[in-house]
């Protein structure tokens, strides 16, 4: 088929409080009274959101650790651990950033596919569907609540369990719940949206549905990080929509360079998604003039420090497989530059590049 049918998530809530709803969502998918599982990220532990929570008989709350981004053997653990316990469970329902987003994606998935996540990790690998899964951000930009993967670190590579089966259930788009969150922090995952729309709107693969997306994404990520004096309330619910409409721009479209080389950043020093995407964007002006000129006023406008010199010590081994990693993202580049993206982007290309951050 030469044009691409995919998922969406069917169905969405929208508005300040709409995840005090989540009881009335979840009752009906019970099953044979296999439990609910709640994944929360572990900055909530101690907070108020637990408490609205709404675990009745045997489902269960547990708790993802974020400081390092899911790895496969986690989830494989987490799956594992569910099956011993209950057998079966009627569905996973996860409030976090991409990190929760991702994880309660593919152990839903993992819930019905055999053997390690790891064996999955590439387009359309995945079997069988997973088990009911939906999605409550706790920060927005990532766009992991609409998109059709979840990104995974494996033994071999960062790579995401790309599927039909991927996409959420159910979204609940709640603006209180990413109120408060660290300036800094809501800062690097909102750049991975802005970043997100930039790569599409200039990429080759472009059309007119990723384009209504990402122009949109784009406006609403301008009037955030530049137009605006200062945060407020309705900047939570304005990135909430910007993060679902870059995610949805890149569904049928692609990310970039930025991308790509943040990817290597991550898998070889463990690099954040949003910070190692805006440590690579700082430094290709020479392919997104004009959204990095904005990029580098967002960064001073919001006094984030963007780490720098962090390519220097690295040993030839660390280098080279950091080169390897983002030169095999062939679709990326291919978007961002077209099919004879080769005559640019060479080794010694991706290691000038990385050898300026
Ligand atoms: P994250 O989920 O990794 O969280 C970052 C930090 O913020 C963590 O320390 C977490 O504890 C904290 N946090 C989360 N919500 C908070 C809140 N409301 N208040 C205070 N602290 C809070 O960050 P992210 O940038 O949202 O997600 C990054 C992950 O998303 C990466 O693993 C990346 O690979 C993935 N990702 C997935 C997709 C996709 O389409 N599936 C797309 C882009 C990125
Ligand atoms: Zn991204």
């Amino acid at each position: 088929m030469s044009f691409r049918n995919f998922p969406m998530v069917p169905r969405v809530i929208y508005g300040k409080g709409s995840s005090q709803q989540v009881e009335e969502i979840v009752e009906p998918i019970r099953q044979n009274g296999y439990p609910i599982i709640y994944f929360a990220d572990h900055f909530f532990k101690d907070k108020s959101l637990v408490q609205h929570i709404p675990v009745q008989k045997n489902d269960k709350i547990i708790f993802i650790d974020t400081t390092e981004e899911p790895k496969t053997s986690d989830v494989d653990q987490i799956r594992d651990q569910l099956i011993e316990e209950f057998g079966k469970v009627s569905g996973i329902i996860g409030y976090g950033g991409g990190s929760v987003m991702d994880m309660t994606k593919a152990v839903s998935l993992m819930m019905n596919n055999e053997g390690s996540s790891a064996n999955y990790q590439g387009w359309d690998l995945i079997q069988n569907e997973g088990v009911y899964h939906a999605g409550i951000p706790t920060l927005s930009g990532t766009g992991a609540e609409v998109s059709r993967t979840c990104v995974l670190t494996g033994p071999e590579k960062k790579l995401g369990l790309n599927s039909d089966f991927t996409p959420f259930n159910q979204v609940i788009l709640d603006p209180n719940l990413t109120q408060g969150a660290p300036k800094e922090q809501v800062f690097f995952t909102g750049m991975d949206c802005y970043i997100h729309s930039i790569e599409s709107l200039n990429g080759t693969f472009l059309n007119a549905f990723s384009r209504s997306y990402g122009e949109k994404a784009l406006e609403l990520c301008k009037k955030i990080f530049l137009e605006k004096s200062e945060w407020d309330e309705e900047s939570d619910e304005d990135l909430m929509m910007a993060s679902w409409h870059g995610g949805m721009s890149i569904a049928y479209s692609q990310v970039g360079v930025a991308h790509a080389l943040s990817y290597g950043l991550s898998y070889v020093l463990g690099i954040k998604h949003g910070v190692g995407n805006c440590i690579a964007f700082d430094q290709i002006a020479e392919f997104y003039p004009e959204g990095v000129k904005d990029f580098k006023k967002m960064v001073d406008k919001f006094e984030v420090e963007i780490p720098k010199n962090i390519c220097q010590n690295l040993s030839d081994e660390q280098m080279n497989k950091m080169v390897a990693v983002a030169l095999s993202l062939t679709p990326l580049w291919e978007n961002a530059l077209g099919k004879n993206w080769h005559q640019q982007i060479t080794e010694k290309k991706i290691k000038e590049l990385y050898e300026k951050m």
